[in-house]
């Protein structure tokens, strides 16, 4: 899942200017799940737009903004969109991108893009992979500390944790400790003993 947040309205009001006639589609997949572009945000988008003035031809919402077939495709599910001026698509920068791909008229996001993450026992968890393009996560026991560590240590821990929290951010716990409790309990301590080469560094 892709961790989205809102931008504010007054965000969004700038980056569309004096653009009108706008088309929403929205994102059915993580952004709805996530309350950032499923159908109830989008009718309230549609709202707050029409009461800063501007006029809102139509809405549309794909199975997933990042995954469409054609411009056909959007017109099949609403044909208003023949007449947008511009398009605002709420979902993640990825619907974005692909939304441009099929279209001429300018493209803006409602949303901002913040990392590639999950929900389960319905708590959301964000920042669980950075797409490194070299899976290594089996080694560590189902938990990535080149996403979760911040110093993104890969041969064991800084030693600042504090009663198995994080030294860098005190609510969170250190990923380490996350991952030598994991191996212990499925009996694969011997994975420690691996040593990780630096790997290209991601700065922010
Ligand atoms: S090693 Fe971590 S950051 Fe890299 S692809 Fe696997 S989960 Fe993602
Ligand atoms: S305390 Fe743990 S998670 Fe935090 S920086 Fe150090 S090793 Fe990484």
């Amino acid at each position: 899942m892709i961790i989205t947040s809102a931008k504010p309205l007054e965000e969004i009001l700038a980056l569309l200017k004096d653009e009108d006639d706008i088309f929403i589609i929205g994102c059915n997949v993580c952004a709805a799940k996530l309350k950032t572009g499923g159908e109830p945000e989008v009718l309230e988008m549609i709202r707050q737009l029409e009461k800063s003035g501007k006029h809102v031809v139509g809405w549309a919402l794909p199975t997933a903004a990042c995954s469409v077939r054609s411009f056909d495709s959007l017109v099949q599910k609403n044909e208003k969109i023949k007449e947008a001026r511009c398009i605002l698509v709420m979902g993640c920068g990825s619907g974005v991108s692909t939304i441009s791909s099929v279209t001429e008229v300018p493209v803006f996001g409602s949303n901002d893009t913040l990392s590639l993450g999950g929900s389960s026992e319905g708590k959301l968890l964000s920042g669980q992979c950075i797409m490194c393009g070299k899976c290594t996560i089996g080694e560590f026991g189902g938990i990535c500390p080149k996403s979760r560590c911040p110093k993104e240590l890969l041969n064991g821990p800084c030693g600042g944790a504090v009663d198995g929290m994080c030294e860098v951010n005190r609510e969170n716990d250190c990923v380490w400790t996350l991952i030598y409790n994991r191996l212990k309990k499925i009996k694969r301590l011997d994975l420690l003993y691996t040593i990780h080469a630096p790997q290209e560094h991601i700065v922010d």
